[in-house]
């Protein structure tokens, strides 16, 4: 049973490796909770329309398994047909945390619980519950009560966002994909950051996996990130003379970057301009609080750009001839979050993909950034203390 305790035990740190869910858009069950019960072990599967952030739990008076499951839209959960659980009931505690409630029959262990995304952007949350005696049971439901709650934050965490992935490749050059190389950089650049002692990092991949663009913002959320970076590189077709060189991207504030807009327009993958849905179509009140939140944002995420510019300078990188522009970036559009996307250069550009595969390289552009990223972080924390005086 040590095995099951502790398994137990591991289950009670929040899951932020899970995927986070958005506010932006609505999460429901896409299907029954299914229960298989062969009068042992007890399997409950939870199909999702987009993962979320997820705990589960035991409590005791009466027996019962609980399955928080971000802010999932439940519904009412239809009649169960199994020798260990009695029922399962939905109930909302609050916007963000939905719960699914399993009364059972006879004392369970959760054994394994993971959440698995599939291609389409669906989830499953997966419960193994095995049989215990009553004292292991009470055991296990008693400390969870006080443990429940989330972690405490000791540093900033940026959130790092290496671009496609999985069925998306992105760019391609020389048998090079882009989603292969920005997963690489983010690993290095994550190593370098960590090192700093200064930050936390959180990846929106940690594999090659497709994550859908809202996806990866709602896992940022969740994992409560300070400042978002996601990483490029990708083609340009038509030469405009400009494909080369370093740039960086920050959310197109008006009309104004229509220019911008056109760049941005060829990066490779089309779903990257698709907007991210506001909270529901006409809230007028979410979208004035959001423009109210972007007043306090974009000259951060400006002064974010700015900042990682002058570091990749002054560690002679090439930048290219306009490095700061704006888009529309799906992944940018976070209001709370200061966010930029950098293109580490272009694979269509000889010079960029010599540098882009180049080891020395990638270490001088990971420490630019980290450089960046602390310069950037040490002004912000200043202004930000000045501005709350
Ligand atoms: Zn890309």
């Amino acid at each position: 049973m040590g095995k099951l305790v502790s398994a137990l035990t591991a289950l009670t740190v929040m899951c932020a490796a899970s995927l986070g869910g958005a506010e932006d858009a609505v999460v429901r069950l896409s299907g029954d909770v299914l229960i298989r019960d062969d009068g042992g072990m007890v399997e409950v599967v939870i199909p999702l329309s987009a993962p979320v952030p997820w705990k589960v739990w035991l409590a005791g008076e009466p027996p019962r398994l609980v399955v928080e499951v971000g802010g999932v839209d439940l519904g009412e959960l239809p009649e169960v047909d199994s020798q260990s659980i009695v029922t399962i009931v939905s109930e909302r505690n609050g916007p963000k945390a939905s719960q699914i409630i399993a009364y059972l029959r006879e004392p369970l262990l959760v054994d394994t619980a993971e959440m698995i995304t599939s291609e389409d952007g669906s989830a499953q949350l997966i419960l193994s519950l095995a049989p215990a005696t009553g004292a292991e049971f009470q055991e296990a439901a008693k400390p969870l009560d006080v443990t429940v709650e989330p972690p405490v934050k000791t540093r900033p965490v940026v959130g790092i966002d290496p671009g496609h992935g999985g069925r998306d490749p992105g760019a391609d050059a020389a048998g090079q994909s882009e989603a292969d190389l920005m997963l690489e950089f983010a690993l290095k650049l994550r190593v370098d950051l960590e090192a700093t002692g200064v930050f936390d990092v959180v990846l929106t991949r940690e594999a090659d996996v497709f994550v859908p663009l809202d996806a990866r913002l709602s896992l940022a959320r969740a994992a409560d990130v300070d400042v978002f970076i996601s990483l490029h590189a990708d083609r340009l077709d038509i030469d405009t003379g400009q494909a080369s060189g370093i740039t960086v991207y920050t959310l197109a504030t008006q009309a104004g970057a229509a220019a911008d807009d056109r760049q941005s327009q060829r990066n490779g993958a089309d779903d990257i301009l698709k907007g991210v849905d506001l909270s529901g179509a006409g809230d007028q009140v979410a979208r004035a609080l959001m423009a109210l939140q972007r007043q306090d944002t974009d000259p951060r995420a400006a002064a974010l750009s700015a900042t990682l510019v002058r570091a990749f300078e002054a560690s002679g990188l090439t930048v290219n001839s306009r490095p700061e522009r704006q888009g529309e970036f799906a992944v940018l559009k976070a209001a709370d979050i200061p966010s930029a996307l950098i293109e580490l250069g272009f694979l269509s550009s000889k010079d960029d993909l010599e540098r882009l595969t180049s080891e020395k390289w990638k270490s001088e552009a990971a420490l630019a950034i980290r450089d960046g990223l602390l310069q950037w972080h040490q002004e912000d924390t200043l202004l930000g203390q000045a501005l709350r005086k």
